[in-house]
């Protein structure tokens, strides 16, 4: 009766004001920890079709001094609508070749490839190829080991510099994927006029894949798509092992997703993959 009373007008304006006092809160918070170390990495492996590790994406991590380690869908939709993407991201790129020149004095790290997500704002500034430049001078890391994760959402709004900075960065050695793939509404002519190297497939399209082939219409599309396109192919949120069958069995052979390794803090997959952890 009391829930009746109250109102739903005025309790919708509060629920919304606690909602927007709450992002204000964690926008300060973030401010501070993108200063103060409270970032880090956690990579998770891609695996070739031999179930090898072939390399991993960097995804961040925020420890929040009371709310505990606080996933990237919180905190970055937050940090690019208050513009904090920039020295976040500025940040990760660091942090991301700091990694790979570390990983060059170790024979079994050395090969690995490193993917970085990158948002559309921190890819559309001007300085940005400057910043990738300067980045991998002071961290020694090789570019041809570093992958650039890109959305769809980036063509829509600027194809001629988006192409025009890829271009640029690729004759470095750098690779570019096209994340979420599958998800965003890039026209078929866009696709085939971009660098890319390769096409990630969402994991909305991964779940649904079981052994009766039958339900797999969207994945064989994209593969076949890739393929046409000469584009590799990672599919991402891989949890079983049949997902694994059958995407392999559709031409997919580098796999990310529980079913291999959860994301781990760096340190750790270093450890795990270096030379002396197999003597
Ligand atoms: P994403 O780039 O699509 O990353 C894949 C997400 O799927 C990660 O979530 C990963 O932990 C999760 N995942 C991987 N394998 C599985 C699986 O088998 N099952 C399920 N259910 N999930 C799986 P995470 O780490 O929470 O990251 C979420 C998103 O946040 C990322 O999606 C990416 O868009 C963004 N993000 C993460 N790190 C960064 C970053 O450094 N910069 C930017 N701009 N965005 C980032
Ligand atoms: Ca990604
Ligand atoms: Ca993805
Ligand atoms: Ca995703």
């Amino acid at each position: 009766a009391k829930r009746q009373r109250d109102g739903e007008p005025k309790r919708f304006c509060s629920a919304l004001e606690q909602k927007l006092e709450e992002q204000l809160t964690l926008e300060r918070e973030l401010r501070i920890a993108i200063d103060s170390g409270a970032l880090s990495l956690h990579l998770q492996p891609q695996v070739g079709a031999q179930q090898e590790v072939i390399g991993a994406e960097a995804l961040v991590r925020w420890l929040h001094p009371q709310q505990g380690m606080i996933s990237p869908g919180r905190f970055i939709p937050i940090a690019e609508q208050t513009g904090l993407i920039l020295p976040l991201g500025a940040w990760v790129l660091k942090e991301g070749c700091r990694l790979l020149g570390e990983w060059q004095y170790d024979p079994r790290l050395r090969d690995l490839k490193l993917s970085l997500n990158v948002s559309v704002r921190q890819f559309q500034q001007p300085s940005f190829v400057e910043q990738v430049i300067s980045t991998l001078r002071d961290t020694s890391a090789p570019p041809e080991r570093l992958t650039l994760e890109l959305t769809e959402s980036l063509l829509m709004s600027d194809p001629e510099g988006t192409i025009d900075k890829m271009l640029r960065l690729r004759q470095l050695g750098i690779r570019f994927a096209l994340d979420d793939f599958g998800t965003g509404y890039s026209s078929l002519a866009y696709l085939k006029s971009l660098p890319l190297d390769t096409l990630k497939i969402d994991i909305a399209f991964v779940k649904d894949l079981t052994l009766d082939m039958q339900a797999t219409p969207i994945a064989a599309t994209i593969i076949a798509l890739a393929e046409s396109l000469g584009l590799d192919v990672v599919a991402e949120g891989v949890e079983t092992a049949d997902q694994c069958t059958v995407l392999a069995h559709l031409g997919c052979h580098v796999y990310q997703g529980y079913y291999f390794g959860k994301p781990v803090p760096a340190a750790e997959f270093t450890r795990l993959n270096s030379a002396s952890s197999f003597i």
